[in-house]
C-alpha cells in the first residue's frame, strides 16, 4: 500500500512527484513516458526561468530534479483506476498497485484520422509528433493533416527537413493564429490544399501514397509519410471520476487551504491538461501538479 500513486510524467505528474519525494512520502509515479507533450514543442519560450528551449530540453530538466530525488517513473500504462472502500486501486496491463491517495496527470494524447492504413504504417510513415520525428524525413516528400496551430507549426518545423510538404486541411480555409498561417503561405517548400479529405494512407513495407478526395475528385498523392496534427484528446478513459462533455476531469474545491484539484472522488486528485482547467500550458500544468500534490498530502495525514 503506497501513500501515493501518481498517473503521468508531463510537466504536472513530474512536479507532483518532486514535492511527494521532498515530504519523503511512500509514493509511486507511472507513465507511459516521460515528458508528455511537452517533448513535442519545438520551442518553449514562456516557461519563466528558462528563456528559449526546445520541449526535450525542458523535459530533461525536469528529468534532472527528479533525479536529485532519485524519483524512477515507472513505465506502464494504466488500464483502469477505481477505489474499493478507503483504497485506490490501480491496474496496469502487468500489475495491480494500490495507494490511499492518487493524483491523475494523464494530459492528451492525439486524436487519429480514423482511416484505412493508419494503425498499419504506424512509425512506419505515420507520425503523429513532427518535432521528434521530422529529421526522418530528410529530402522526403510528407503531408501534414490538419491546418490549425498544431498544423501549422508542424509543416514549417518539417519543411526545414523535408523537400516537399503538403498541408491538408478538411475545412476551406486554414485555422490557427494569423502570424502562424503567413509564414506557412510564404514558405516555398509547403503547399497548402484546403477543403481536403485524407481516406486512405497506402504503403508496401513503409507508406509511399495517400489517397485524397477534393470536393468529390478523388486522387492518390505520392508521399513518404503522414502527420496527423488534427488535435488532441483527453487521456481519463480509465477512470469513472465525473467528466465534462469534453472528456476533460471536472476539479472542484475544498472549504480550506490546500483543499484543491479534487476529483468527484475522495482521494483522487488530477492536475494539467487532462483536468477541465482552460490554461492547457507548461507552467500551469506544473503548478497544477504542486497544487494537487499538498492537497494530496493534506489527505493522506488526516487518513
Ligand atoms: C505541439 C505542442 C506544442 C506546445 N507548446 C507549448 C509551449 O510552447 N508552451 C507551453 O506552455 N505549452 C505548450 N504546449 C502545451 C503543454 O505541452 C501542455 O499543456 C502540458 O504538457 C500539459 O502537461 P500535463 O502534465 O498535464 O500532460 P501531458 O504533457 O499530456 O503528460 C501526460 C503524461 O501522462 C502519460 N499518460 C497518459 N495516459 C496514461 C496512461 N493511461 N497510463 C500511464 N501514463 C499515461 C503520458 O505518457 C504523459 O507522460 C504544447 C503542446 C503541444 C501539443
Amino acid at each position: 500500500m503506497y501513500d501515493l500513486i501518481i498517473i503521468g510524467a508531463g510537466p504536472a505528474g513530474m512536479t507532483a512527484a518532486i514535492y511527494a519525494a521532498r515530504r519523503k512520502i511512500d509514493f509511486l509515479i507511472i507513465s507511459m513516458d516521460v515528458g508528455g507533450q511537452m517533448t513535442w514543442s519545438s520551442e518553449v519560450k514562456n516557461y519563466p526561468g528558462t528563456n528559449t528551449l526546445t520541449g526535450i530540453e525542458l523535459s530533461n530538466k525536469f528529468q534532472e530534479h527528479m533525479k536529485e530525488y532519485k524519483i524512477n517513473v515507472k513505465s506502464e500504462e494504466i488500464l483502469k483506476l477505481s477505489k474499493k472502500g478507503k483504497t485506490c486501486v490501480v491496474k496496469t496491463k502487468q500489475n495491480k498497485y494500490e495507494s490511499k491517495a492518487v493524483i491523475i496527470t494523464t494530459g492528451k494524447k492525439p486524436k487519429k484520422l480514423g482511416v484505412p492504413g493508419e494503425d498499419k504504417y504506424l512509425g512506419k510513415g505515420v507520425n503523429y509528433c513532427a518535432t521528434c520525428d521530422a529529421p526522418l524525413f530528410k529530402g522526403k516528400i510528407v503531408a501534414v493533416a490538419g491546418g490549425g496551430n498544431s498544423g501549422l507549426e508542424a509543416v514549417l518545423f518539417l519543411a526545414k527537413y523535408a523537400k516537399k510538404v503538403y498541408l491538408m486541411e478538411v475545412n476551406e480555409k486554414l485555422g490557427g493564429e494569423a502570424y502562424l498561417r503567413d509564414k506557412v503561405l510564404v514558405d516555398k517548400k509547403i503547399t497548402v490544399i484546403t477543403g481536403i479529405k485524407v481516406e486512405e494512407i497506402l504503403g508496401k513495407d513503409f507508406v509511399n501514397a495517400i489517397k485524397t478526395d477534393k470536393g468529390g475528385k478523388k486522387e492518390t498523392i505520392k508521399v513518404d509519410g503522414i502527420f496527423v496534427e488534427i488535435g488532441l484528446i483527453t487521456e481519463a478513459s480509465f477512470t469513472d471520476v465525473e467528466k465534462n462533455k469534453w472528456g476533460e476531469i471536472k476539479l472542484f474545491r475544498g472549504t480550506k487551504t490546500h483543499n484543491e484539484n479534487l476529483t468527484s472522488v475522495p482521494g483522487i486528485f488530477a492536475a494539467g491538461d487532462c483536468t477541465d482547467i482552460p490554461a492547457k500550458q507548461i507552467i500551469a500544468a506544473a503548478g497544477e501538479g504542486c497544487k494537487a500534490a499538498l492537497a494530496s498530502f493534506d489527505y493522506i495525514l488526516k487518513k
